[in-house]
């Protein structure tokens, strides 16, 4: 990797708790981890949330040793609940630097004693001497600022129930910042974003709940909306807002209407998605998601004509040709009735005729059968396994 540009890699973008629903998928239902590769290579994780588990993966099978900062924003499950599951933890190899807060809760060493907590009986079956890695741990408080690596990073507390720590990075390819789980509202606290957010290239920022949520009935539960996001961009002169810490209620669909509105009154506006990935090169960020998340593609031959709009939001509209489709499942009526979890072949005709191209034959298992509109017919869904 050139020597001018830091990667920002989201591996866990959910809120509270984890979803595993096919609404959610897209965007991802693991809970906050993400991870910061600095110009000089330094790699920084930002949250332990369910996300870790999957970023440990890389390593699996590796000789290489795993060397990292972790920055913890506060002790609520969704940030934690991924430690036990890091597998770089197990390798006495590795060696990992933690940064938190003292917790009036926890005491001195508040971070260790949530190690020791998560890992005791019965709660785990692995007892904690198996974690064999090194852990190095140091507490900062709000307004602290240390030089890690080639980066600046400075912190101030944010507005939630037993605190929660944001942080900035100030990486010599850019500074990103990190302000997850707060509540927006009390003026110390907004003050203090505020600085912490000042000129940021890129902030990702809590945007939980929908505005008129946090103004009605879950004021006080210590989360933000993608309004008042866009409103701390906007003042803190931010370049590209990252809406984050999705509510686990919130369907793929929800979330792209929420883009969809902060988009209106920001434009450089992303909502956080697992595997996204954001790139700053001291200009300008570039942002790609992988195609990891696109789940199964066929190959396919179908006429369409498509509407859009482009990067500097101008609409378009083109007739084209579908070559690739992306099939995850199906809802059909039959007249016979097939067995539940049963396998099923589904031949799809070509809808712009044969001359058009082949038809696709898909094979999926049967995860649904209900009552169709009359007596003879069967509602049938479809999940596609190849
Ligand atoms: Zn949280
Ligand atoms: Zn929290």
């Amino acid at each position: 990797m050139p020597e001018t540009i830091a990667r920002l890699t989201f591996w866990g973008v959910r809120g509270s708790t984890p979803t595993v629903d096919q609404a959610t998928w897209r965007y991802g239902g693991n809970t906050p981890c993400l991870e910061l590769v600095t110009p000089s290579g330094n790699l920084f994780i930002l949250d332990c949330g369910t996300g870790l588990r999957t970023l440990g993966k890389r390593w699996a099978g590796s000789a290489q040793a795993v060397e990292a900062d972790i920055f913890v924003t506060h002790y609520h499950w969704d940030h934690i609940q991924g430690l036990p599951f890091f597998a770089p933890l197990y390798s006495p190899k590795n060696r990992f630097h933690f940064y938190s807060f003292c917790s009036e809760f926890l005491g001195a060493g508040s971070l260790k004693r949530v190690f020791e907590a998560q890992m005791a009986s019965p709660y785990f079956p692995v007892n904690l001497s198996a974690m064999s890695a090194a852990r190095e741990f140091t507490e900062m408080a709000g307004g602290d600022c240390r030089k890690v690596g080639d980066t600046q990073v400075s912190t101030r507390f944010l507005n939630h129930p037993q605190g929660c720590l944001g942080y900035r990075f100030e990486t010599p390819a850019g500074t990103i910042v990190y302000a997850t789980d707060n509540e927006p509202g009390v003026p110390e606290f907004d003050r203090a974003l505020r600085e912490l957010a000042s000129g940021a290239d890129v902030l990702v920022n809590d945007a939980q709940f929908r505005p008129e949520q946090l103004a009605g009935d879950r004021k006080g539960w210590g989360h933000s909306s993608w309004l008042a996001g866009v409103h701390l961009a906007q003042e803190a002169g931010v370049r590209d807002l990252v809406l984050f810490h999705h509510d686990p209620d919130s369907s793929d669909r929800a979330v792209d209407g929420i883009l969809r509105e902060a988009r209106s009154q920001f434009r450089n506006t992303w909502a956080a998605s697992e595997g996204m990935v954001m790139t700053l090169d001291g200009q300008e960020t570039q942002v790609t998601i992988p195609a990891v998340r696109q789940g199964q593609r066929r190959e396919a031959h179908f006429r369409a004509r498509i509407v859009g709009v482009k990067p500097d939001g101008q609409t378009f509209a083109v007739e084209t040709v579908i070559r690739d489709l992306n099939l995850n499942w199906a809802f059909v009526y039959l007249d016979h009735e097939p067995r539940l979890q049963s396998e099923l072949e589904v031949v799809i005709d070509n809808p712009a005729g044969p001359a058009a191209g082949k038809s696709l034959t898909l094979h999926g298992n049967v995860v649904r059968v209900e009552p169709g509109p009359d007596a003879k017919q069967i509602g049938v869904g479809i999940v596609f396994t190849e």
